[in-house]
């Protein structure tokens, strides 16, 4: 392990530490848990992969070791390529980059049944814990048009549902309940990012938004809608849909604006749609954080090397992807004042690794603005889980750092960059011993798994 307490450490290391080695029992002396009371410190006992006893005992000085619960990627695509030879990693690697990166929970939207049995089987033989996983199946998107544009989704390589009537949409329904699905996501845009920027797709019509928030209302399924525009995101929020899996990215978006959307949630995906217009310094400064190389593939590094010019350059839209960035970002972080954002990446996008890019989201989310830190670690943890808890239809609303919940969290190091690994991951009661889980990642691509072949 890197340095830093936690429970796979030998005996009593002091405040913020573990005072047991018993693998069945682990028990932390003095840690901060800021989701719970700001002020306090806590002893927190775990047995059996269930935290038992959550108890305050004393107040916080400062410096002390923080608690929270692991992180939750709410918009992830464990199935599509990340890599920049636009090979897909295996999905026993994906599981431990996750679990490596503190990342305990995700939410896969769209694609994930391509690889469930790999899936399956990679966790039944694992010896560390995988991250949990809930999913919507495969994505339903507009006809095919008139002027031979497709809906949104069809151009990647996972299957989506095609739809233009409520049997459609039904025969959709049910075949991803079938597969274990467990919310419903909608491609909705036409793919405009900033005014005057080219149409790529087709969109559904209002009557099938219509149905389709109706729908997934009646069935209690959460509908997640995937929106560019103001104006698509203000049609979409007029059918039905509350839950939107960007945030709107051709404007930001004034207190007048944002009026007309109450109750509604947002998800950024900073991380996923930045490596287009990364330059050659940008991009080696972002693959050389820890962890990098540990989890990913190296050949992207030595891609990174020969890149002097973003590709926004050359496929026409370096302007307006930063523009839209940076109103993706304001507009996020309006949301995250009000305690609507849900932090994910869309990994799976090139260049949008799995589990590194969460830690690159908080950081991009954060910018120069120290004072977001805590609301961002907040909703990255906290918000995400009860998303995630929402989405899996666990209803009982508990907090995820209390007596009798199963024992997965981060411990992280007060002071250091939210890009910065956690100190300690534990999942289900399990420590992650990220040197570990680094060499079985090494092993895995040397055995030369062939993803395609698998896939
Ligand atoms: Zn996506």
């Amino acid at each position: 392990m890197r340095g830093g307490p936690g429970p796979d450490r030998p005996a009593d290391e002091g405040r913020g530490g573990p005072v047991t080695a018993d693998p069945r029992r682990q028990h932390l002396h003095g840690v901060a848990i800021p989701s719970l009371d700001a002020g306090t410190v806590f002893d927190v006992t775990v047995e059996d992969g269930v935290f038992s006893r959550i108890e305050p005992s004393g107040g916080r000085s400062g410096g002390e070791t923080e608690l929270w619960p692991g992180y939750t990627e709410t918009h992830a695509h464990v199935s599509l390529p990340a890599n920049w030879d636009d090979t897909a990693d295996d999905p026993r690697i994906v599981a431990l980059q996750y679990v490596y990166h503190g990342v305990t929970h995700v939410v896969d939207m769209f694609g994930f049944p391509l690889v469930a049995d790999a899936w399956a089987a990679g966790r039944e033989a694992s010896t560390v814990p995988y991250p949990e996983i809930v999913h919507c199946g495969y994505a339903v998107t507009a006809m095919t048009n008139a002027a031979g544009l497709t809906g949104h989704g069809v151009e990647f390589p996972a299957p989506v549902h095609m739809i233009a009537t409520e049997t459609d949409l039904e025969h959709a329904i049910r075949s991803n309940v079938e597969r274990g699905g467990t919310f419903l996501k909608v491609m909705f845009t036409d793919g405009t990012e900033q005014p005057d920027s080219p149409v790529k797709f087709s969109r559904l019509s209002r009557r099938v938004l219509e149905f389709s928030a109706r729908i997934a209302a009646e069935r209690g399924i959460t509908a997640v809608i995937d929106c560019n525009t103001l104006q698509e995101t203000r049609w979409a929020y007029e059918c039905g849909f509350r839950l939107f899996a960007h945030s709107v990215r051709d404007r930001t978006l004034d207190a007048a604006d944002w009026k007309e959307f109450e109750g509604a949630r947002f998800v950024s995906t900073l991380a996923g749609l930045r490596p287009m217009i990364m330059t050659g310094e940008e991009f080696r400064a972002e693959y050389g954080r820890e962890g990098f190389a540990e989890t990913q593939d190296i050949r992207n590094l030595e891609f990174a090397q020969g890149i002097e010019k973003p590709y926004g350059i050359e496929f026409g839209c370096q302007e307006t992807r930063t523009a839209a960035l940076a109103d993706m970002r304001r507009n996020a972080l309006a949301t995250l004042r009000e305690g609507k954002l849900l932090i994910g990446t869309d990994s799976g996008n090139t260049g949008a690794y799995h589990g590194y890019s969460f830690l690159s989201e908080l950081d991009l989310l954060r910018g120069d603005d120290a004072s977001l830190e805590e609301r961002l670690r907040h909703q990255a943890t906290i918000g995400g889980r009860r998303y995630f808890d929402e989405l899996s239809g666990d209803t009982r609303d508990a907090h995820p750092l209390s007596a009798g919940e199963t024992a997965t969290y981060n411990l992280h190091a007060p002071g250091r960059p939210l890009s910065a690994l956690p100190l300690q991951t534990v999942v289900r009661g399990v420590p992650i011993d990220r040197q570990a889980v680094a060499r079985t990642i090494a092993g895995l691509r040397a055995a030369g798994t062939d993803p395609e072949g698998e896939l």
